[in-house]
């Protein structure tokens, strides 16, 4: 079983859900390292693609620009521009698909994480979501069905919680509280990691 529009339909719905349950986690975790806004921002994107999603359409690059504009126009945050960044990239590479394989994921994880580094200035190793995004890239690159690459990628993200855990952040106004961030999770890697939880449930 390949990935189609009714399988983005589905994980619309989880992530909207997932967003809503993770929020007051997410502002705590953001609260102690910036200003506490990562839980209503996550909330109000997936609220705002599971609204726009299309109903009845099998094209995924339209589907996932219907999200990209619902993304773009929800939010001016820096983490609503990441997943706009994400949503843009995937509609790019679906154009005219009304399938991709699961094998295909990892190199499209690998695109966003491109897209994103170029777009929002963090390097790999900052304990910024690229990094959640690369782990999870690099764990899905060789599977090639549902269950072998739902496995992989919540073993990966994790692993890559537990081993940033004990780092410092490097980027934005996390960066400010510098030794301070050693044993905390990222807001954007934990919001990640809720959400890739709730859809590959
Ligand atoms: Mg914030």
């Amino acid at each position: 079983m390949a990935i189609t529009a009714d399988t983005l339909r589905h994980a619309a719905t989880r992530a909207r859900d997932a967003a809503a349950l993770a929020q007051d986690d997410l502002n705590a975790a953001d609260g102690r390292l910036g200003d506490g806004d990562t839980g209503v921002m996550l909330r109000r994107l997936f609220e705002a693609v599971a609204t726009a999603i299309p109903a009845h359409e099998n094209d995924l690059g339209i589907v996932f620009q219907a999200c990209a504009r619902a993304c773009a126009s929800g939010t001016g945050s820096s983490l609503g521009t990441l997943v706009t960044v994400a949503m843009m990239t995937l509609a790019k590479a679906t154009r005219g698909r009304s399938e991709i394989g699961w094998d295909e994921l990892g190199g499209l994880l690998a695109s966003i994480r491109d897209q994103m580094m170029a777009r929002g200035g963090a390097k790999l190793g900052d304990k910024t979501v690229v990094d959640m995004i690369d782990a999870v890239a690099s764990a899905l690159a060789h599977c090639a069905t549902r269950d072998e690459a739902t496995v992989a990628a919540q073993k990966a993200a994790q692993d890559a919680l537990d081993a940033f855990r004990a780092r410092p952040n490097k980027l934005g106004r996390a960066r400010m509280f510098g030794e301070r961030t050693i044993g905390l999770d990222d807001p954007g890697m934990l919001a990640f990691s809720r959400l890739l939880a709730a859809v590959a449930a």
